[in-house]
């Protein structure tokens, strides 16, 4: 069987001036000056990136976007594109996030082009998927998790599959205190590794890391990512406090 290294991201979304995420930035360094065997993102808003790169720069934590176009360059108002976020030092970016398909139209072929465009290059997507509470409730999970992950990894040849970070992010856990449950999620986490084997052989499915996001905080970080098939958290909320994100750091350890 394939070990894979735990990562552990923290996306700040929509949160924090310079200040106060430089000053959470440095926290971040100088406790964990060394990453072990749990690889470290920090996911914050696009115009702080350049400030938090400074300052983690020499750290074992790297830099992620939260969302880009999937074009290079061109007349696309208040966007980014992959090269861009590349030149400033990112090398991950998150794709389809539960917030950007419910309120900026990110459809599941239009994530797919994002994802393919980081690859194309050089970043590391970060695609998200998961299931609505109205879903969940009428036996669909596995249906919408499928869906968003075949378009998500639709343009994408074998060897970038496997380098696909995959987050299951329950919609109904983003956010509101209420977690899956570490079986609940190891359910969906196997199901998706599943559905990886089936399309893109034992080779890819042992590769892809699958990390888990929905209300993840130092307290139940330790059981869920202790299930065979949850190779890391994406966490929200908990990574804007500098003890909280460490703390469950510590647990991915
Ligand atoms: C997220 O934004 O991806 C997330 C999982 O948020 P929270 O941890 O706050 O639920």
């Amino acid at each position: 069987m394939t070990t894979r290294k735990q990562i552990v991201a923290g996306n700040w979304k929509m949160h924090m001036t310079r200040e106060p995420a430089v000053a959470l930035a440095t926290k971040l360094v100088d406790g964990l000056r060394d990453g072990g065997d749990v690889e470290v993102v920090v996911i914050p808003p696009t115009c702080l990136l350049t400030d938090v790169r400074r300052v983690i720069e020499a750290s074992p934590i790297a830099l992620g976007a939260q969302n880009l176009h999937p074009a290079v360059q061109g007349a696309f108002t208040g966007e980014v594109s992959a090269p861009m976020l590349r030149s400033i030092g990112c090398t991950y970016v998150l794709c389809g996030h539960s917030e950007r398909r419910q309120h900026f139209g990110d459809t599941p072929e239009w994530v797919g082009e994002k994802v393919a465009a980081a690859h194309r290059d050089g970043l590391t997507p970060i695609l998200c998927v998961g299931e609505t509470l109205d879903e969940r409730e009428a036996g669909r999970t596995e249906a919408v998790v499928e869906a968003q992950l075949t378009a998500g990894l639709a343009k994408l040849d074998r060897d970038q599959v496997a380098q696909t970070v995959v987050a299951y992010e329950p919609v109904w856990a983003i956010g509101t205190g209420r977690n899956a449950s570490p079986e609940q999620a190891q359910e969906v986490h196997a199901f998706i590794r599943a559905r990886l084997r089936e399309r893109h052989g034992d080779a890819v499915a042992d590769r892809v890391r699958v990390q888990y996001g929905g209300s993840v905080k130092p307290d139940n970080a330790a059981r869920l990512l202790a299930q065979p098939d949850i190779d890391g958290a994406l966490v929200g909320g908990a990574s804007l406090d500098a003890e909280s994100f460490l703390n469950i750091v510590a647990a991915a350890r």
